[in-house]
């Protein structure tokens, strides 16, 4: 009997060890992994530059407190922001608790200014942001509220439907908040016209734009952040999963705008951002900020996708659509998911969930061809299965 609750809905199947796209179960077999941890394992597995990083600092220093300077820290924000929109970071120690740093930056702002009534964030139904008390309300679904009470606080726009934003702005409302590309929502792009057209309605009606880059961010996109093309500045944005590599860091990065709003004893952590996490998180953005580095991010999801896209025209009636950008890849499937994903783990491919009938694919962003083509093998076996 296991003493772990059951929230979860777990696969009866556990892992040794990894090593870069690759996972060995303890019964002995070898998986391709292509959820990376949800996003997280950007570099797949026990990559050496990480393993030596965290075996250095794990020998000089894990944790000080926030009491103190903690120079890693500087230096992972330095880079934050010299590759950004940002002028200022908060380190967190994951996605929900970024999430939340950046909606209590955008309250507080307002109520640095003297309009402390502004305190309402606009988000898009049944979109994803974390699973704290106000997160949980914040993505406006039912099934993640149910039984929890109320927090209030959040509005709501369905995806896709520009005319119903504007409708919903009160004169409390203090920000727009949506996934660049939301994730667990079923791998839906927001197109960059409408980033473009969302930072001119914030402007119009001064309200603050936070893009929630938690899993398309740090390169998963094929650029570092997924709203980099765009063109567009937005005022807040929390990441987490990629930039640890599996270590658990989160951060909301800031402009300096609302950046002066966050004084002393605003907000912190215990955690946050200490030592042995920044030493992480440092290894980590020096290896995907790189230009060639994404350039490679960019022509594997060419790859993939052109490929997917074929196979979906060899089995129309199993496919419905090929959805995502970069690394960040949908199937929408026609037939039942849960099964397609039992079946392509049963033949040693490890996907995952997402709503709308979409089996999501997430590789390391260093994913090298041969193991796509792998991928693509199991995916195009798993479809000629089905009748
Ligand atoms: C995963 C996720 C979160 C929450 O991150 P946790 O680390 O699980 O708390 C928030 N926003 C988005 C877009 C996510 O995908």
């Amino acid at each position: 009997m296991s003493n772990l609750a059951k929230n979860y809905n777990r696969k009866k199947i556990s892992f040794k060890y990894g090593k870069g796209s690759y996972l060995f179960s303890s019964d002995g077999k070898k998986y391709l992994d292509m959820l990376s941890g949800i996003a997280v394992n950007s570099l797949g597995h026990a990559h050496p530059t990480l393993v030596k990083t965290l075996r250095y600092q794990s020998k000089k220093l894990w944790h000080v407190s926030n009491a103190f300077q903690i120079p890693e820290g500087e230096r992972l924000a330095k880079k934050l922001c010299k590759k950004t929109f940002a002028d200022y970071v908060i380190f967190q120690n994951s996605g929900a608790e970024a999430t939340e740093a950046a909606i209590k930056v955008a309250r507080r702002y307002f109520y640095s200014i003297g309009k402390p009534n502004k305190t309402r964030i606009l988000c898009i139904k049944n979109s994803f942001h974390g699973r704290t008390l106000a997160t949980i309300f914040a993505s406006g679904s039912k099934k993640m509220t149910e039984g929890f009470g109320h927090v209030g606080g959040f509005d709501h726009f369905k995806f896709g439907d520009h005319k119903s934003i504007e409708k919903k702005i009160t004169k409390n409302t203090a920000a727009i908040m949506v996934e660049t590309i939301l994730g667990e929502g079923g791998i839906k792009v927001i197109p960059d016209w409408c980033l473009q057209e969302l930072r001119k309605l914030c402007d119009k009606k001064k309200l603050l734009l936070i893009l929630d880059e938690v899993q398309c961010g740090i390169g998963r996109s094929g650029d570092f952040f997924a709203f980099e093309k765009s063109k567009v500045k937005p005022d807040i944005v929390p990441i987490a999963k990629g930039i640890g590599g599996g270590f658990p860091i989160g951060a909301v990065l800031m402009n300096k705008k609302v950046a002066k709003a966050m004084t002393p004893g605003t907000h912190g952590s215990t955690f946050g951002g200490n030592p042995l996490a920044m030493a992480v998180g440092n290894s980590v953005i020096d290896i995907v900020s790189n230009k060639k580095f994404l350039d490679n991010v960019k022509k594997s999801s060419e790859y993939f996708f052109s490929n997917l896209n074929k196979i979906k025209k060899k089995y129309p009636y199993v496919i419905k659509e090929i959805r995502g950008k970069g690394l960040l890849i949908g199937i929408q499937l026609y037939t039942d998911q849960t099964k397609f994903i039992k079946k392509l783990m049963d033949n040693r491919l490890l996907t995952i969930r997402a709503a709308e009938n979409v089996v999501r694919i997430l590789p390391a962003l260093n994913v090298k061809k041969k193991e796509i083509d792998l991928a693509l093998k199991i995916i195009d076996k798993v479809c000629s299965e089905i009748k």
